[in-house]
């Protein structure tokens, strides 16, 4: 091997960090409690935590929560603080946002597809920012209809939109890997407001849009 070689290795010391500063931080996590609990929940099934391939677990697991769970204590509506004047009266729908959160019932993944439209009222929001709080809504103890309302309420509210509508598409771990065993299932959900909720015409055109063959929309 030579020093170009070990340079491009996997014992490479200069790692990429990626230190994304909207990253959503619970500071409420207790580490150290998670570990105990996992640790019980091994010990009271059978298990041994102190078998080898256990011993590091309870720790990772606790990492993994601090991760799932970091947007509990946070405000989501904070990505939509910076908007831009923009004279802009017609549909903007971002699709396809995907998002992964967990359910409260059975502390157990749904995974899924967020999309959202809105009708912006002078004020539009950078794209990106919506992707922001379905990310951190998803990132708590959840259910997909509270997901799928919140995302609407806080996109209305702090963009004074005139409509809003959101529709979640998701498949639960609680019900595809356990109790009633259905793989393939998708659970649909959605929330509109003002002239979305209102005039049947503008649901229409908005579901028609978020329904779109996605091939057709790869121009
Ligand atoms: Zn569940």
């Amino acid at each position: 091997m030579g020093a170009k070689d070990s340079k491009n290795g996997s014992d490479s010391t200069e790692p990429s960090i990626h230190v994304d500063r909207n990253a959503p931080h619970n500071p409420s996590v207790d580490l150290g409690r998670i570990e105990a609990a996992v640790r019980e929940i091994l010990d009271a099934v059978g298990e041994d935590p102190d078998r080898e391939g256990l011993l590091e677990t309870p720790a990772r697991v606790a990492r993994m929560y601090a991760e799932m769970f970091a947007g509990l204590k946070s405000d989501a509506g904070r990505h939509l603080s910076k908007v831009f004047t923009e004279d802009y009266d017609e549909i903007v729908l971002v699709r396809d946002i995907s998002f992964c959160s967990m359910c409260e019932h059975h502390l157990l993944p749904f995974t899924g597809k967020a999309h959202i439209a809105y009708l912006p009222s002078g004020k539009v929001v950078g794209l990106s920012k919506l992707a922001r709080v379905v990310e951190e809504v998803a990132r708590q103890p959840q259910v997909q209809e509270r997901l799928t309302q919140t995302v609407a309420d806080l996109v209305e509210d702090r963009l004074s939109a005139r409509g809003v509508a959101v529709v979640c598409e998701a498949t639960h771990s609680c019900m595809t890997m356990r109790g009633v065993r259905k793989p393939g299932s998708l659970c649909l959900t959605s929330a509109m407001r003002g002239s979305f909720r209102d005039d049947p015409k503008s649901r229409a055109e908005v579901l028609g849009l978020i329904n779109r063959d996605a091939r057709m929309m790869a121009w």
